[in-house]
């Protein structure tokens, strides 16, 4: 039977499907275009994907066989702890396992976080531009979110991050390498900016990339200020250079007590059973990492070369992509990019119109993504 729709019912409707203020200020994530997204949008096929920072090599054939032997239980519940991933990671990182939470991807750990600690009057503090997760853990809990612009240089301006602080700062993040720019902060720079920020608040060092940026003198790690007992929780991830995307596996590394806290707030199966036994899997093939750095170190080269050909401006990145300076509106060269078969990201959605941020792949994806450029720069 129908209900009839009268004006106090419309209006008892209306109320019941209101949504909170701070929820209509989140924007959905815009990630990069799937491939067969494009495929189809396009009609073309072949079409390479440097968007979204992923390991070109694919995952380890070592976690593709885990992923091939645990198959068969997966009517079992995974093990809420994930015991195995949590002391395998506790081994390689050389940490206590209870100074470790693991998430569905590290995007859960930032959802941890903000649900876990930011309150009503709570401010956070960010470089700009950078992840874009950030933000949306704060405006999800209501606490204003300060982006502080980089440098000229695109670095993380840690300085001007210190003027924002003040006694409501309770959560502040520094992605090292940056995402979009590939920048560092200097340890020397970090430690100044750990000394300056109040006991009350939280300093997120998102280390996505560290691995790549790991042989480099200048980078220095977070693992150091954790083992040290400082509020630093540093946030890792399975999706780019163990190349495990699409599985989720993420954590953040920190004191026990901060890991109790977000232990409460966490899913307990927030790590499915195949995700926690490939990880350990790709923890164990450091040889599929090491040749996974190789590949980025000789596009790293070879991308910087032929920017210097096409005279374009392009930041040093220690992570594997690159962040550069077309000369003109980039979201149109992303345009005519697709349409020569490589995705890349525009720096629009990052304040800055004129940039590109392009995955560091294979030699063949490196070399078919300058050819495009080279072509659709000659246009
Ligand atoms: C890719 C990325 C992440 C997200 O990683 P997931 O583990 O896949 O959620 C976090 N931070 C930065 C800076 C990233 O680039």
């Amino acid at each position: 039977m129908a209900l009839i729709e009268t004006p106090a019912r419309i209006d008892a409707l209306k109320e019941a499907t209101r949504v909170a203020e701070n929820i209509t200020r989140l924007t959905p994530y815009r990630p990069g275009k799937p491939v067969a997204e494009v495929e189809r949008e396009l009609g073309i096929t072949g079409i390479i994907k440097l968007a979204s920072n992923e390991n070109s090599l694919g995952p380890s054939p070592k976690a593709i066989a885990a992923i091939h032997d645990y198959a068969s239980k997966m009517h079992v519940y995974p093990d809420a702890s994930s015991f195995e991933l949590r002391n395998a990671l506790a081994a390689h990182l050389d940490v206590a396992p209870d100074t470790l939470v693991l998430g569905n991807g590290s995007d859960d750990i930032i959802h941890l976080l903000g649900v876990t600690f930011l309150e009503p009057g709570d401010e956070v503090i960010q470089g700009y531009p950078s992840f874009v997760r950030y933000e949306s853990a704060a405006i999800l809990n209501n606490a204003p979110c300060h982006l502080v612009p980089l440098t000229a240089n695109w670095v993380h301006d840690l300085d001007a991050m210190a003027e924002r602080l003040n006694k409501n700062t309770r959560m502040v993040f520094i992605t090292n390498p940056n995402n979009p720019t590939g920048t560092i902060v200097s340890r020397e720079a970090l430690e100044r900016f750990i000394a300056k920020v109040p006991e009350r608040a939280l300093i997120v060092v998102d280390e996505a990339y560290c691995e790549y940026a790991a042989s480099s003198p200048d980078f220095s790690d977070a693992l150091r200020y954790v083992r040290e007992g400082e509020n630093v929780v540093a946030l890792r991830t399975f999706s780019k250079i163990y190349g495990l995307a699409g599985l989720r596996v993420g954590y953040g590394v920190m004191r026990p007590d901060i890991a109790n806290s977000l232990h409460q707030t966490r899913e307990p199966f927030n790590l499915n059973l195949m995700a926690q036994l490939s990880a350990v899997a790709a923890l164990q093939d450091q040889e599929h990492v090491a040749k996974t750095v190789a590949m980025n170190e000789t596009g790293k080269a070879d991308f910087y070369r032929a920017f210097e050909e096409m005279g374009l401006d392009y930041t040093p990145t220690y992570g594997n992509f690159v962040w550069f300076d077309t000369g003109r509106d980039s979201a149109a060269l992303f345009q005519a990019l697709l349409r020569e078969g490589v995705i890349t990201r525009t720096g629009d959605v990052f304040g800055a119109p004129t940039y590109l941020r392009v995955t560091v792949g294979t030699q063949t994806e490196n070399a078919k993504f300058l050819n495009a450029l080279r072509k659709v720069l000659a246009t």
